[in-house]
């Protein structure tokens, strides 16, 4: 990368030593080519690099940064925290509020516990679900990424999807057996799985908006018919909301949809920018949790101060400014310009958006599920991403990522980004 020798430098001796000289393999951008930038700071709605270069950021640390890059009042709550210790192993009043608001937010969650990722959240989601239903079958869906626990890396979506790998090796072929599979949207797979399984499946994980196959939106009939399928058979349903939650609306895409789901993972927006993730749901399946319970689960940083501190005071700034039809305005905005700038250049284009996630592929039909996304054409994709990303526009890192908005974009970043996408797409065949 010629305007970007410095984060060349960087990424050698990365590479030497890490993995692919990153720490999650999506930023590695094995899914466009080329090598990652490396940033220097963050304000608002950019990215600086090593190099100097700035970008518009609709990456937004794939997800948590809703109020943008270095919001003050998180800054503050941060250094305060870090003032009084950093962390003690026993619990305090920050992880009581922070519990309280979310279930502020999240209503379904009558009880919930904070752990320290997204993918923490679900290992023990599930582990809850087999637990409290004696089942032991998990039911996920194709392109649906939950993290990398072992269940859950069979036909998964993000950086599993974007480097093509069906599953990964160390997966113990008897754990993987206990994951069923059936596309995104299609309701006859999951009635025939259940007559094949009945009251053996524990539960059914879904993202109830796919961003980790690409965006693509649940059929009006789908999440009603998981509820219905699944209270009827006795096995829990599990939204996982990593991506979704305070973020498709200020409830989450339950709330969006008005569907209860027995248990809900969170993670992305709740920590502010630090590692939280938390789990939770109806009380009585809560109740099973150690030690109140005998499913056991815990964790040395959990419930953090520093991380405690950020999720706090963004979740207190969402609840207090309602941001949400605002943010959604301007993401369709953002969603309209570029399907059609790509579009009077010529190319098939297709997009959706909720809330302030969003999502294009270039391809001609619209996008129900995760093979429809393998259909479409990942080469003009990686075309499309670096033309942006030298004009100073950064997209996730892969046909298969939703992007994101934050507060901190304005119009003017908007216009920006679109007078720039048009020029990108000028040097697409
Ligand atoms: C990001 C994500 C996860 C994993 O969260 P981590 O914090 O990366 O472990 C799980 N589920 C969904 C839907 C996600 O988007």
């Amino acid at each position: 990368m010629n305007n970007r020798p410095i984060s060349h430098d960087w990424f050698q001796r990365a590479s030497a030593i890490t993995p692919g000289g990153v720490n999650s393999p999506v930023r590695a951008f094995r899914g466009v080519g080329g090598e990652p930038f490396f940033v220097a700071r963050a304000e608002g709605s950019r990215l600086w690099d090593v190099d100097g270069n700035e970008y518009i950021d609709y990456v937004l640390s794939w997800g948590p940064m809703i109020l943008g890059h270095a919001h003050p009042e998180v800054i503050r709550a941060v250094s305060e925290a870090a003032r009084l210790g950093t962390s003690y192993g026993a619990p305090t009043p920050a992880e009581v509020e922070l519990a309280e608001l979310v279930r502020e937010f999240v209503p379904s969650m009558q009880m919930l516990r904070f752990v320290n990722s997204g993918t923490e959240a679900t290992m023990t989601a599930i582990r809850i679900a087999r637990g409290f239903t004696g089942r032991e079958l998990i039911l996920k869906f194709e392109g649906c990424y939950h993290g990398h626990g072992d269940s859950f890396l069979v036909k998964a979506g993000s950086g599993v999807a974007t480097l093509g790998l069906p599953n990964s090796p160390g997966v113990p072929t008897d754990l993987s057996k206990l994951t069923l599979t059936a596309p995104f949207n299609d309701v006859e797979a999951l009635e025939k799985l259940f007559a094949a399984w009945p009251g053996q499946i524990a539960a059914v994980i879904v993202e109830p908006v796919v961003g980790n196959g690409g965006f693509i939106p649940p059929d009006p009939a789908f999440l009603p018919a998981l509820r219905e399928i699944t209270t009827r058979d006795g096995a829990l349903l599990i939204f996982d909301e990593v991506m979704t939650g305070f973020r498709v609306s200020r409830g989450g895409a339950q709330e969006r949809f008005g569907i209860e789901p027995d248990l809900t993972t969170l993670g992305k927006v709740i920590g502010g920018g630090l590692p939280v993730g938390a789990y939770g749901g109806r009380e009585e399946i809560m109740r099973q949790v150690a030690p109140v319970g005998p499913i056991y689960q815990a964790g040395t940083l959990s419930g953090n101060p520093l991380a405690m501190a950020a999720g706090l005071t963004q979740l207190r700034i969402l609840r207090d400014t309602d941001p949400y039809a605002e943010l959604e305005a301007r993401t369709r905005r953002l969603l309209d310009g570029l399907t059609r700038v790509i579009g009077d250049a010529g190319f098939p284009v297709t997009g959706g958006s909720l809330g302030s996630m969003w999502g294009i592929f270039f391809s001609e039909n619209p996008v129900r599920s995760f093979a429809e996304a393998q259909q479409s054409d990942v080469a003009r994709f990686r075309a499309f991403f670096h033309a942006c990303l030298d004009r100073g526009v950064f997209f996730a890192p892969s046909a298969f990522e939703a992007g994101f908005l934050s507060t901190a974009h304005g119009d003017r970043d908007i216009d920006e980004t679109l007078n720039r996408a048009e020029d990108a797409v000028r040097t697409l065949v």
